[in-house]
């Protein structure tokens, strides 16, 4: 493991963030249970008893916000963070979790409508006490999904697998960071998140807990398809160019079959088999295509190479040295 964590357990002050976007009927129970496992985890001693739970209200058009504050007038340890506008599931997250960083030797994100498994938290703070820096929870099962929900999340894994985005497969937003996680987080200054690529990216080794998904209790998902389709498309594009570079690789291709088409159309002139005008066609149609498909690919790597740059991320993260 690349970094094994000095404090003592009881000093360990772990802060659960956990986005909220009008889940008004859904704050008080998930406020209580959640409650109940940083309980337990401070009588066992494997957190300090200034460990805090930060509910991030992403601009909920209900009251979500007075019910956050209703859960912190009944529990210190509640605390809120209020967004001014909608900002997404994934900012919100980094808003929560860029507010915790100062405050936390970890923080653990998990979705308010707590589908996630709650006991996982347990083994995500004794994985961290082993010395990982972060845990990923691992959905065992996707039972709970609905049937195209877990048909387009295959899709797109495979998708992005074939693209090489690096993500943790059947992993949503459950896991856990350290602080010199968060750290290395923050050093990334991008605006288009999507936190799955983004953490594998960082290269700390990849340990997960399993978790059980369940049915979400109050309301209904806010991931319309809209919003799912609009995060797949993120999860790609803020990750590779290689989609450009397959411009260029096509155009390539179509040079060949131009090539092709060129012995074609000699062959038939000289069997006399080309009716008059077809030859001129078929050549232009191929060689302008290929000509023009090879253009756009050659603007599309320059570009993806500004777009890459523009990014100003790391560019590259020491886990270790030694003798300095
Ligand atoms: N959420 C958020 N901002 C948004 C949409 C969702 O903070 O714009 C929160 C939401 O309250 C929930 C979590 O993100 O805690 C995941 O959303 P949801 O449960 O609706 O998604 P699903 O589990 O259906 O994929
Ligand atoms: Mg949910």
């Amino acid at each position: 493991m690349e970094n094994t964590q000095s404090k003592h357990s009881n000093d360990i002050r772990l802060v659960i963030v956990s986005p909220c976007y009008n889940e008004e009927m859904q704050i008080a129970e998930s406020s209580a249970k959640l409650n109940g496992v940083v309980d337990s985890l401070i009588a066992k001693g494997k957190i300090s008893s200034d460990s805090i739970i930060l509910f991030v209200n992403d601009g909920s058009t209900d009251h979500t916000w007075d019910e956050i504050v209703k859960a912190h007038q009944s529990s210190s340890r509640v605390c809120g963070l209020n967004m001014a506008t909608n900002v997404g599931h994934q900012s919100a997250i980094m808003a929560g979790m860029m507010t915790a960083r100062s405050l936390a030797d970890a923080v653990i994100t998990i979705d308010s409508d707590l589908q996630d498994d709650t006991n996982a938290i347990e083994s995500m703070v004794d994985k961290y006490r082993d010395g990982a820096n972060v845990v990923y929870g691992v959905k065992k099962d996707r039972k709970a999904d609905p049937w195209h929900k877990r048909k387009t999340a295959s899709l797109f894994y495979h998708v992005q697998e074939f693209l090489g985005v690096k993500t943790i497969k059947n992993h949503a937003d459950f896991r856990l960071l350290s602080r010199r996680a968060l750290d290395t987080l923050a050093s990334y200054p991008e605006r288009n998140i999507f936190l799955r690529g983004m953490i594998p990216l960082m290269g700390y080794d990849a340990v997960t807990v399993d978790d059980t998904l369940s049915p979400r209790k109050t309301g209904e998902s806010k991931y319309t398809l809209g919003r799912q389709i609009h995060l797949a498309i993120d999860g790609i594009t803020s990750f590779t160019t290689k989609p450009l570079e397959h411009i260029f690789i096509w155009g390539v291709a179509m040079l060949g079959i131009a090539f092709l088409m060129f012995v074609n159309v000699v062959v038939a002139m000289i069997i006399g088999r080309a009716i008059a005008g077809w030859a001129s066609i078929m050549l232009s149609i191929w060689f302008i295509g290929a000509i023009l498909t090879m253009g756009v690919g050659l603007i599309g790597i320059y570009i993806g190479k500004m777009y890459l740059e523009i990014k100003q991320r790391p560019m590259y993260r020491i886990s270790e040295s030694i003798g300095l």
